[in-house]
């Protein structure tokens, strides 16, 4: 391991079959992955500890899909269930921009009765109370329901909600990029290739997009690293994600558990791997995101020794943690990201959604 690690600090691209033994290191050999993917991190980003001021607004919970590893999903005829009218997603954003965010989040259910006029009318809404902000929405699941519905190809429904003004694309929907664990986690949504066919679409016509893994459910350690692979892969042709997220399995909500489908999620070691294999193995992003709503601030510190350099935004809310089991996901006060980074010696700096210094 002494000799893969140095000879990956040196410039040799991990394998897939490398990344596995990595992933599965179970004694102190976690602590010697971690400080070469925090030596890379610090060759590649320096010492600054980015975040994005945003917020999410949650439209709607009605879901299509009903993944069995998410507790924010509803059937439309469920008491729990909402939608918000145009009005009052207009109120929530002028919320938002009193905040001073710089970045938007649409984060909602894939509504069954959605078309591509519901995404573009919910974009433009928001685009006339913050013309400034960047609007972060549309998963790769939500590009191909829209299409569908309204009969128009993938790449004119990039395009329309481009012109109601969308930002950049949420990489979210990715969970695990291998369709034999997709058909257990999520079997309603699209499927590996559609993921990432969308995902290059988007890229090609210039909107980036965010990278995700939803890890600690079901999945091998050969699942999350062929993800990774996947990732790595359409970064080396387009270029065009902007970090890579790893967001943690919350189960204690979720009918994947429920149903003894799932582990009850990573565990820390399984957590710090992941975030140092991640920064080892995609040699072509500059970003790892630790997700402090996920993993709690203090893995989200010990994540930022292990060659993350971004702590994502602050939120001010987030259902989908929050109903899946995850206590004070919703926000996170820049001061307490201070303390994170002075308590490292780095300097915290305000980012916007595609990195540039604010
Ligand atoms: S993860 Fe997304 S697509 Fe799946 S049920 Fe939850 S809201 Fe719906």
């Amino acid at each position: 391991m002494h000799d893969l690690l140095d000879d990956t600090l040196a410039g040799h691209r991990l394998t897939e079959e490398e990344a596995v033994r990595l992933l599965s290191t179970r004694d102190r050999g976690v602590w010697e992955i971690a400080a070469a993917a925090d030596e890379l991190r610090e060759q590649k980003v320096g010492d600054v500890v980015t975040y994005v001021r945003n917020q999410n607004i949650h439209v709607t919970n009605i879901c299509k899909n009903l993944c069995g590893f998410c507790g924010f999903g509803r059937r439309a005829d469920d008491p729990e269930a909402f939608c918000d009218d145009l009005a009052t997603v207009r109120e929530k954003a002028r919320t938002a921009v009193a905040r001073n965010v710089t970045e938007i989040c649409l984060l909602s259910g894939v509504h069954p009765d959605y078309t591509l006029d519901s995404y573009a009318d919910l974009i433009s809404c928001v685009r006339e109370v913050a013309p400034g902000v960047d609007i972060h929405t549309a998963s790769p699941d939500e590009i191909v329901w829209a299409a569908g519905q309204s009969g128009v190809s993938i790449t004119a429904a990039i395009e329309r909600l481009r012109q109601a003004g969308l930002g950049t694309l949420q990489g979210t929907a990715a969970e695990i990029l291998v369709d034999s664990v997709r058909a257990v986690i999520c079997p309603r949504k699209c499927d590996t290739a559609t993921w990432v066919g969308v995902i290059r679409e988007a890229h090609n016509l210039g909107i980036r997009s965010t990278a995700t893994i939803m890890y600690g459910s079901c999945e091998t350690e050969a699942d999350r690293s062929r993800h990774l692979a996947v990732l790595r892969e359409i970064q080396d042709d387009t270029g065009g994600f902007t970090e890579f997220v790893p967001l943690s399995f919350l189960y204690e909500n979720t009918a994947l558990y429920r149903a003894g489908l799932a582990r009850p999620g990573a565990t820390g070691r399984e957590d710090i791997l992941l975030v140092a294999v991640a920064r080892l193995f995609l040699d072509n992003f500059d970003h790892i995101q630790v997700s402090w709503g996920k993993v709690g601030t203090k893995m989200a510190e010990l994540a930022l020794l292990s060659g993350a350099d971004d702590l994502g935004g602050t939120m001010f809310c987030d259902d989908v943690s929050v109903d899946a089991g995850g206590e004070g996901a919703d926000y996170l006060d820049p001061g307490e990201m201070q303390r994170m980074a002075t308590d490292l010696a780095r300097s915290l700096r305000q980012r916007t959604t595609t990195y540039e210094m604010v």
